[in-house]
């Protein structure tokens, strides 16, 4: 946890102007970076768990007292379920692979999306980690901009 608070304060003092997209989570205190079309809010949940908390905790608030109403629906429902075998957790998750993502890959996908200017899509990330293995970007870059000749990263 402290590395991870290391790399939002290097990347900040390299990159002041995500300044605006750094949030404290509403519910557990935590930064971490947003999209910038959440730029402007003060309560939003970080995507270690809080917002997935939140959101099952609303679904199944929702879905309560709608299925109260429709029992006939529920029994559908889940036996669609049943048949589908939806791994749980991804249903209806933005989620492209196969497997479930670790949190942190998330947030590192908004990371890198900010300090590139573009949306960099989930599978991107996890090309470029499996490329790099586990080495920090960052220490990178602050390596060679004090000691290194180098200016462009090769195959990049
Ligand atoms: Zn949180």
């Amino acid at each position: 946890m402290r590395s991870y608070y290391a790399q939002i304060r290097s990347l900040l003092r390299e990159r002041p102007d995500l300044r605006p997209y750094l949030k404290h989570c509403r519910e557990c205190r935590i930064l971490f970076f947003t999209d910038p079309r959440n730029a402007g809010r003060d309560d939003l949940r970080c995507g270690f768990g809080c917002r997935e908390a939140h959101r099952r905790q609303s679904n199944t608030r929702r879905s309560v007292s709608y299925y109260r109403e429709h029992p006939d629906k529920k029994r559908l429902q889940n036996r669609n379920r049943y048949l589908r075998a939806i791994p749980p957790g991804l249903a209806g998750e933005e989620n492209p692979l196969s497997e479930p993502l670790p949190p942190i890959l998330r947030q590192v996908r908004v990371m890198v999306s900010l300090i590139e200017g573009r949306q960099v899509g989930l599978e991107e990330i996890v090309v470029l980690l499996a490329k790099k293995g586990r080495q920090p970007r960052m220490a990178r870059t602050r390596r060679r901009a004090y000691g290194g000749r180098r200016i462009r990263d090769r195959g990049s």
